[in-house]
């Protein structure tokens, strides 16, 4: 292999990446972990016998693998494959009928040399950082928590017990000024939203740039992330995929921030713990149904350093998507036209003192949900408004309409600084922006709200009652 230590990373990134505890798939990281930790220690060619001695009790304590020799022929063999491993004089080896790998009683007989390529042997025996880095992301996807014993057993104990996570490159915080920079240092893909490092690890990345920003939610440390697609509805494929197999293995990836007109930083690690389906707005001006992905950021990828909370939210996870576009249809879909404004109301009006009455726990989860359900109080009030500024003593109007035909109205809890109260219409007012900056910065504001708050309790009765 000529194509250095980024080809290195590539191809161990390369190395099955799925089935978890499945046993068959740790077996060729496990023989990985033991070549590196060899070529750690200046050795690179091994006898077929000296690696089944010493990795046949390995694979059967750490990879759940049978005891006995057998199982090291099969990574002994297919790792050839990840472009990883060499065997030498392979041509006298009797192949099983099959014709997949070779039999054992052959390789004892032949007991042909074998060992990672000599580029690959050269690069790890003589960069200790970079050993540790690639030893560190296999233990990491596939050998975490990590085993008692396993470090040693590798011979990977003095390079990196302790350290497996600080290993790992790129470090938290390293910024870059576009994703060609990062592709450069790290590998993956230069475009795609959600998408791995050469290191096989997934990046979610993060861009602030126009008005559909992903959020940190409030009264929490949580990002919703807005999933993989960028116009029409989004579905579980791609980028959204990915990130359901990371929430459905409670791993942690990497998340990749870029403030408006700032650098791209690999801002934290992160775990998903819950997935949202909402209404928003693609890149093409229409509402479509999108994911939002709840990252928690965490410290290190390791699990055993996560915090109580993130913990917490994982248990309490039940993998489900919630889905806040099922009860909330909005004018573009076909529910909708069946729905009388006046069942919608009721709908959103409920749907949204479902979520108040929760909020007294005050709890993360409570503050999520929230953040998913509000906007149905908000579509409420402008159901509620006819697309007219709800305030009686309204100077006037502007008619003209967004892009997307919405009415210029901003829905506000009618007193903001009583410390947000519930998102419910009953306390909440449509307002247009002149009233909005008024009801805000006002000289007369505190008037003002006094008089809007009897108006938004008698405009929500009076429009349940079907009389507005
Ligand atoms: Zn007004």
């Amino acid at each position: 292999m000529a194509d250095g230590a980024a080809g290195l990373i590539k191809r161990v990134g390369g190395l099955s990446p799925a089935a978890r505890g499945a046993g068959r798939a740790l077996h060729r990281p496990l023989l990985v972990l033991w070549a590196i930790g060899q070529a750690f220690q200046g050795r690179g060619e091994h006898r077929w016998s000296a690696v089944r001695d010493a990795v046949a009790p390995m694979l059967s304590a750490y990879a759940g693998a049978p005891a006995g020799a057998q199982s090291v022929v099969y990574p002994f063999w297919a790792l050839r494959g990840n472009g990883l491993w060499e065997v030498s004089g392979i041509e006298g080896l009797v192949l099983t009928s099959g014709g997949r790998r070779p039999t054992l009683s052959t390789l004892n007989e032949a007991d042909p040399l074998a060992g990672l390529p000599e580029g690959d042997f050269k690069i790890l025996s003589e960069d200790a950082e970079l050993a540790a880095r690639i030893a560190g992301s296999v233990l990491l996807r596939f050998f975490d928590p990590l085993p008692a014993g396993l470090l040693t057993a590798v011979g990977l104990e003095e390079l990196l017990a302790g350290r497996v996570d600080t290993s790992l490159r790129p470090r938290v915080g390293e910024p870059f000024s576009n994703r060609d920079t990062i592709a450069d240092a790290y590998g993956g893909n230069r475009v795609l939203g959600i998408t791995p490092l050469a290191d096989s690890i997934l990046t979610a990345y993060s861009d602030d740039k126009g008005p559909y920003a992903d959020k940190r939610i409030e009264g929490t440390d949580f990002i919703a992330y807005t999933g993989d697609g960028l116009s029409g509805d989004q579905h579980i494929r791609g980028g959204n995929k990915s990130m359901q197999l990371y929430q459905v293995e409670q791993r942690a990836l990497r998340y990749w921030h870029k403030p408006h007109r700032g650098q791209w930083t690999f801002e934290s690690w992160a775990v998903i713990v819950e997935c949202h389906r909402r209404w928003g707005r693609g890149e093409d001006g229409k509402m479509r149904r999108e994911f939002a992905w709840i990252l928690a950021p965490v410290a290190s990828p390791l699990r055993r350093t996560w915090p109580q909370h993130v913990l917490d939210a994982l248990a309490e996870g039940d993998g489900l998507v919630h889905d806040h576009t099922a009860n909330t249809p909005l004018d573009e879909t076909d529910e909708a036209e069946t729905l009388s404004d006046l069942d919608r109301y009721r709908q959103l009006a409920a749907a949204a003192g479902r979520t108040a009455s929760r909020r007294t726990q005050r709890s993360r989860r409570t503050e999520v949900d929230r953040y998913f359900r509000s906007p149905a109080a908000r579509e409420a009030v402008i159901i509620r408004s006819g697309g007219t500024c709800e305030n009686p003593t309204c100077l006037g109007h502007p008619t003209e309409r967004t892009d997307a035909g919405a009415p210029i109205l901003e829905v506000d809890h009618v007193n903001e600084l009583s410390n947000g109260g519930d998102d419910v219409p009953e306390i909440m007012i449509a307002l247009c922006p002149n009233c909005h900056a008024l009801k805000t910065h006002g000289r007369n504001r505190r008037q003002l709200r006094a008089a809007l708050l009897p108006v938004a309790r008698q405009r929500h009765r009076t429009f349940l009652e079907g009389a507005l």
